[in-house]
């Protein structure tokens, strides 16, 4: 048992101490740049190739043909363990992870994510 002096001493000590954690979510959390969060789609750059949704061991993406050379994405971030395995299988860089982490949602519908065949801006590389 730790006597009383030693855990006094200990719990001034914490007093004075800068915390170990931080103010979350008052103060907002900065991602390391290697951060796999939400997957972000670059329907210019998708070719169909499906090879995403082969590797992807949760089942969470979709690639729907719509139309001649376009191609719609569906993420599903309920099922989504974010490996990024499906940025890392797509040849054409059309998946990409972002920085987002704060995807809590009370409905798991809400989860579904749909990427339209609209071009959108792609990243200089
Ligand atoms: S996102 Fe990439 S891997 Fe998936 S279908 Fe399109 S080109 Fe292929
Ligand atoms: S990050 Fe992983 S689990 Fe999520 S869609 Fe891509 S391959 Fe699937």
């Amino acid at each position: 048992m730790i006597r009383p002096g030693k855990m006094l001493r200990q719990v001034l000590k914490s007093i004075f101490k800068k915390p170990a954690t931080t103010k979350y979510p008052f103060v907002k959390a900065t991602m390391p740049d290697r951060f796999r969060g939400k997957l972000k789609f670059y329907p210019e750059r998708c070719i169909g190739c499906k090879m995403c949704m082969r590797d992807c061991p949760a089942g969470a993406i979709e690639i729907v043909k719509v139309g001649d050379k376009a191609f719609e994405c569906y993420i599903d971030l309920g099922k989504c363990i974010y490996c990024a395995q499906c940025v890392d299988s797509c040849m054409k860089k059309a998946l990409e992870s972002t920085k987002e982490f704060e995807l809590a949602a009370l409905d798991r519908e809400k989860l579904k994510i749909k990427y339209d065949a609209k071009p959108g801006e792609v990243p200089k590389e």
